[in-house]
């Protein structure tokens, strides 16, 4: 394209407001003070944005991209699917088999999986066949974790402090009933856990939960903390779920369960395991997917147009092909562990109080005082203001982290450790500058 004939970001961005509400397709992607970012390009550790810009990413969509942006070797299996097949809608092919199959064999609570498109779809299914086995009502998630956009999960995710301890919904038109039958519960409070099941168990059907609370930077769990959930969800006959949409591929090829060794019932897949390609997945026991009405008279019912789509699964198990062949996990979490160290580094030079935490390929910096934060109430400690204010400086120094409170980072296959140097030195200034 002729670059003089090239729309500018403020006036494509005027347009967007035009006719999407707020300029943005899903909520969180309009940033104050980035208003006119406008996207053009992606590839690897880097997006372009419409005024020619190049940014080192670290949001990463909210964590699909593990390899990095459009990886050639997820596209090429997507361009070579796009000339076999696309879309039928009927039976399953061979690629969804064997998808399938290699979930089953790497997660270990899949014995049997469906596919979707979304994570929250994914999560809105892993409930109502809890509900449809147990014939009951009360679902269990925890503060600060975050399942999707559907009604029974769409509350207590990331609350101003009046609001912890009392239902805090993040969005008006729900149900009152729908968010009466979902009970919130503290992160890590093994206690609180034993007590909510000592007076509802019989009545829960599940307990959903992030095995680490990601949509909050990042909870590390107290194992006793997983085994406690495990343990009661036993013993009353409840559902377990762990939504391992963020940890499922990131972190190990098994998920969190793997690192945890604490087995769930269900396990709910998306992001990087498509590498952007929209996919969900839904796994877990045998008897409590087999009530899904893919198969003929199963009570749960379960569908979507575009679940399986070739496309998706190609990217699928591209990704899958590349995460075993290649040292992904090594490089990621050698770079995660740089750059933990460096901004540790950088806030102790700058007399700044910060913690910086994470796993592996994840990393926040939280402006507080240590020790590490174990709960959400801990996180009500962070300085929201600095969290904010030298992330909006990051573009300044060509580097892009999303400026929302509490918002992870993420390092990729395409991130150098000439990008890490970059990254640590960019926030000493950016800080600098903030404080
Ligand atoms: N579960 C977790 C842990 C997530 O972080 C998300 C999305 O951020 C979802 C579920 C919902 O996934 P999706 O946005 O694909 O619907």
């Amino acid at each position: 394209m002729n670059p003089r004939s090239a729309p500018s970001g403020t006036s494509l961005a005027e347009r967007a407001r035009r006719v999407i509400p707020g300029g943005v397709n899903s909520g969180q992607r309009s940033i104050p003070g980035l208003t006119d970012l406008v996207i053009t390009r992606a590839a690897g550790a880097r997006f372009w944005d419409a005024d020619g810009r190049a940014y080192t990413d670290y949001h990463a969509a909210f964590g699909p991209p593990l390899l990095g942006h459009n990886d050639p070797d997820v596209n090429a299996a997507v361009a070579e699917a796009g000339q076999r097949l696309d879309l039928c809608g009927v039976a399953v092919t061979e690629g969804e088999v064997r998808l399938a199959e290699a979930l089953a064999e790497l997660v270990p609570s899949i014995e049997r999986v469906l596919l979707t498109s979304t994570g929250s779809e994914a999560t809105f299914h892993a409930l109502r066949v809890a509900r449809a086995a147990t014939g009951r009502r009360l679902v269990v998630k925890f503060q600060g974790c975050y399942h999707g956009w559907h009604d029974s999960v769409s509350l207590n995710v990331i609350s101003a402090p009046d609001r912890v301890g009392r239902p805090d919904p993040i969005s008006t038109g729900i149900l009152p009933e729908v968010l009466d039958a979902t009970l919130v519960l503290r992160f890590n409070d093994v206690a609180e856990v034993r007590a909510a099941f000592a007076a509802h168990g019989a009545d829960i059907a599940a307990v959903i939960v992030e095995p680490v609370p990601h949509n909050v930077g990042c909870l590390l769990p107290d194992q006793e903390f997983l085994v406690a959930l495990r343990e009661e969800c036993t013993r009353a006959g409840s559902v377990l779920v762990f939504d391992e949409v963020i940890t499922g591929f990131r972190h190990d090829l098994g998920g969190w369960q793997k690192i945890s060794g604490v087995t769930p019932d269900l396990t709910t897949l998306g992001k990087a395991i498509a590498n952007g390609y929209p996919v969900g997945a839904l796994g877990g026991r045998a008897d409590l997917m087999d009530l899904f009405s893919t198969r003929p008279g199963a009570p749960a019912f379960f569908a979507g147009t575009y679940n399986g789509h070739p496309a998706v699964v190609a990217a699928a198990l591209a990704t899958l092909d590349k995460l075993r062949a290649e040292p992904v996990h090594a490089h990621v979490f050698r770079l995660g562990e740089r750059i933990r160290a460096g901004l540790t580094e950088v806030f102790a030079d700058l007399d700044v109080p910060a913690v910086v935490t994470g796993h592996g390929s994840v990393f926040v910096s939280y402006f507080m005082a240590g020790p590490v934060p174990r709960t959400y109430d801990d996180l009500l400690r962070n300085d929201a203001g600095m969290f904010i204010g030298y992330r909006r400086r990051m573009p300044e120094h060509g580097i892009f982290e999303l400026p929302l409170n509490l918002k992870r980072n993420h390092v990729s296959y395409a991130h150098t450790d000439a990008d890490v140097d970059h990254l640590v030195e960019a926030t000493r200034a950016a800080v600098r500058d903030t404080v």
